[in-house]
């Protein structure tokens, strides 16, 4: 069998729409997953999840002093709520954490100076505040042609405290501050809420070692206004293009593919699978994960979420084949983190753009039109051959055990507390 890149791209096509976590819309792209998994002569199964989540009722702000008006604004899922009918505060833009800053901000609502990290949001959190708004797009947006996301208040903040939490675009932030507001009204209501996502799973037992389990997963969740074709319908049809490889050549040891659900909420669809399979997870002796692809513009990337001995194979496999790539040791945000939690050393295979302006992940402008067949293909090929000679390998040559630095990286991505030493 031949990589068919234009195969794969008449299948992003049909799975190229807004497809979040746990919508009618992710669960239509997981069937289309499936059809195509049949159509080969294979069984796939959905696993599905529940994912703990909420929702927003209310969210309104307005400027009441000096004048009035009220901003366009989203609010942040499972903050705190305000109360019925809303609070007047008075307003504060907070322009950094120090001390002087942190002394003015109590009781007042504050405009947050770019990203809340947790650390910062312990320290505003005990200075008193009565809400924070973060900003978000750019100060030449335009109000058409872009779209405000809602965020979600992470537990890691829940647990310092709950405050009313909202975002803004950064036009009408900039317009606020200019204008020398000092008053403002504002109102939130959010609700936890649960509803079900899915895994599409489907297994090829090897030939030869069934016992050792590799698996091959993308996400095929998109953002709210994002029809994901990039950021990762491209990973889910590049998996689907290596499927077909296997089972027309069966490996020697099991491989096992995923497309997961939920990604974008925090990689909850391989969480969620790690988790079901605790008891073999041994078993799994590696993880190959595809996230992003087939963008014209950009160049091929490769991860290596294991010791360094992977990045030379990886990176003398491509030389003796002509495939130019980045290769880099470390963990990705994406499917591959859950499984190295799990010690299960992880290849992340994508390509994508090095520069800015040459691809807008997680936006309406995520399109198939910065899309090609030729640039799917070219990273499929290789993550083909890669796969081919490792699952096939006599000895697994990739050790399952991660070192240090990766386990560090692992704890910090997921905010685990460091272990006391004993
Ligand atoms: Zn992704």
């Amino acid at each position: 069998m031949k990589v068919d890149g234009n195969r794969q791209f008449a299948l992003l096509e049909k799975i190229g729409f807004v497809r979040v976590s746990g919508s009618p819309e992710e669960l239509k792209a997981a069937n289309i997953l499936m059809d195509e998994i049949k159509a080969m002569g294979l069984e796939p199964h959905l696993e599905p999840f529940e994912v703990s989540y909420g929702k927003v009722n209310v969210a309104k702000f307005a400027v009441t002093e000096p004048y009035q008006k009220e901003y366009t604004v989203t609010g942040y899922r499972l903050a705190g709520n305000t109360a019925k009918g809303g609070e007047e505060h008075e307003l504060l833009y907070l322009e950094g954490y120090d001390d002087v800053m942190l002394q003015k901000a109590k009781g007042k609502f504050v405009i947050v100076n770019g990203r809340l990290t947790v650390d910062d949001y312990k320290k505003v959190y005990a200075a008193g505040i009565a809400g924070f708004m973060t900003m978000g797009g750019t100060v030449i947006d335009e109000v058409e042609k872009t779209d405000l996301d809602t965020r979600t208040m992470r537990d890691s903040m829940r647990e310092v405290g709950t405050v009313p939490a909202f975002h803004i675009r950064m036009t009408d932030a900039l317009e606020i501050l200019k204008s020398g507001a000092t008053k403002v009204k504002i109102e939130l209501d959010t609700e936890p809420t649960t509803h079900t996502s899915n895994n599409v799973v489907v297994t090829i037992p090897g030939t030869e070692k069934p016992e050792e389990i590799v698996d091959v997963g993308a996400h095929y969740d998109s953002v709210e206004f994002s029809s994901g074709v990039w950021d990762n319908g491209a990973g889910s049809v590049t998996i689907m293009e290596m499927l077909r490889h296997f089972v027309e050549n069966p490996p020697k040891r099991t491989m096992r593919f995923i497309w997961f659900g939920s990604e974008e909420l925090g990689l909850l669809g391989s969480h969620a699978y790690v988790k079901q399979y605790a008891d073999e997870m041994s078993k799994h002796i590696f993880m190959i994960n595809v996230d992003v692809g087939g963008s014209v513009l950009g160049g091929n990337m490769a991860g290596c979420t294991s010791d360094e001995s992977l990045c030379k194979y990886i990176e003398y496999l491509a030389k003796e084949v002509g495939y130019s790539t980045s290769v880099r040791q470390g963990i990705m945000s994406s499917d591959s983190v859950p499984f190295a939690n799990a010690g299960v050393p992880a290849l992340n295979f994508g390509r994508g753009g090095r520069g800015p302006g040459m691809g807008f992940m997680h936006t309406r402008y995520d399109m198939i039109s910065l899309i090609s067949p030729e640039a799917l293909q070219v990273t499929t090929e290789f993550a083909v051959y890669a796969a081919d000679r490792l699952v096939n390998a006599v000895v697994f040559p990739v050790p399952r055990q991660l070192p240090q630095n990766i386990v560090e990286q692992v704890d910090k991505y997921l905010n685990k507390k460091p272990e006391k030493k004993a």
